[in-house]
């Protein structure tokens, strides 16, 4: 678990490059460290939270399609 605290100037360099919000895009260290959110309708279970392909649904109904939760 330590191995996320001892980024190198690489690693770095990549994470900074990801910037997109969703989940699918989110390395391990951004998910342990974000709370993921849709960045449209601040919903976490919103589909596009998970996934930027996804439709933002305005939702934060349990159980939608492509959402993780
Ligand atoms: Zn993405
Ligand atoms: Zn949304």
């Amino acid at each position: 678990m330590d191995d996320f605290y001892k980024l190198n100037e690489e690693e770095q360099a990549e994470f900074e490059k990801k910037r997109c919000h969703c989940y699918h895009c989110a390395d391990t260290y951004k998910r342990m460290t974000t709370f993921i959110v849709c960045p449209e309708c601040g919903n976490k279970r919103c589909p596009h939270a998970t996934d930027h392909n996804l439709q933002c649904t305005n939702s934060n109904e349990p159980g939608q399609e492509g959402s993780r939760y």
